[in-house]
């Protein structure tokens, strides 16, 4: 294999596999990534494990600030020391863990929102995904790799394979766009899957918007249950509660056949019907 820039033998470091540490080698790449973004010059931007930096030190010429969370403490030096030899002053390091991370602590000024940017390590994007939808008032563009699979159901469309209650709730809060078909081959090490970038731009939501965003989230959940079974069946399986009844007039105000499966629904089906179906947890009445 080609010895890369970042291979480290002989250095006492290794890329670590738990981590999801492929680090970016294609300047190419990065610089694509950076100026597909156009995150206004004065912007604050969030990096999601910086690594090496591949991202970091490009961007952080490009924006006002960049708030950097790596939760590997040997590369939070590393980079430090970089940063610092290259008098880099408009970066803010930290060594925590970005799931752990209170949003509430970015120094975001009120009526502002923050940028996000990340090449995601593959084991945590669901999880980073819920925690920006739950931190969405806080967020603007956010522009994220994830290995091409997770892109695909983002994109999705209704009918597909991919599209799923992540494809909703996502495309309900935020725009979504494909920016970048990224190979394998861009990484050391190099990962057994390809990779995408996908934009969010939270400022731009789904419209109409619900009055309840929780029952609209559990009629998603509870539609795509059981996903190749009919709706009426799939919510049947559901952790939650509801009354079969009010799930039939809700379909047939919303001209939903009730034979059909939650993969045939739009963002605008799931939207009406959570207007008129109501769901509970069990046992909570
Ligand atoms: N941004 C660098 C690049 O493009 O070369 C590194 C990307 S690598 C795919 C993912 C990075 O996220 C690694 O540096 C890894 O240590 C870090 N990381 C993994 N889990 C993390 C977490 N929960 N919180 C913050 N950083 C994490």
């Amino acid at each position: 294999m080609k010895e890369s820039r970042n291979s480290n033998r002989g250095h006492g470091w290794r890329p670590k596999k738990r981590l999801g540490q492929n680090f970016l080698r294609e300047k190419g790449v990065v610089h694509s990534i950076i100026s597909l973004a156009r995150f206004d010059p004065s912007s604050s931007v969030l990096e999601v494990g910086p690594g090496l930096g591949a991202l970091t030190l490009p961007l952080s010429q490009k924006v006002g600030h960049v708030y950097a969370v790596e939760k590997d403490a040997q590369l939070v030096e590393r980079l430090g020391e970089e940063l610092n030899r290259k008098s880099v002053a408009n970066v803010t390091l930290t060594n925590q863990d970005i799931l752990r991370m209170d949003f509430e602590t970015l120094p975001v000024p009120p009526g502002e929102r923050i940028g996000v940017i990340g090449n995601l390590p593959y084991n945590i994007s669901t999880p980073f995904l819920e925690r920006l939808l739950d931190n969405r008032k806080k967020v603007g563009k956010a522009v994220l790799m994830f290995q091409k699979e997770v892109a695909r159901r983002l994109i999705a469309s209704p009918g597909s394979r991919e599209y799923g209650s992540l494809t909703v709730l996502i495309q309900y809060h935020a725009r979504i766009f494909p920016l970048l078909d990224v190979p394998r081959s861009a990484f050391y090490p190099v990962p057994k899957v390809d990779s995408m970038v996908i934009g969010l731009d939270f400022e731009k939501p789904h419209e109409p918007r619900v009055s309840d965003e929780e029952n609209l989230k559990r009629v998603v959940r509870s539609a795509f249950s059981h996903r190749r079974k009919t709706l009426l069946n799939s919510f049947k399986g559901s952790p939650y509660s509801f009354a079969p009844d009010e799930l039939r007039k809700a379909c047939e105000a919303c001209s939903i056949d009730t034979g059909k499966r939650a993969e045939a629904l739009t963002i605008d089906d799931f939207i009406c019907l959570s207007s008129r179906v109501f769901l509970t947890s069990q046992g909570t009445g």
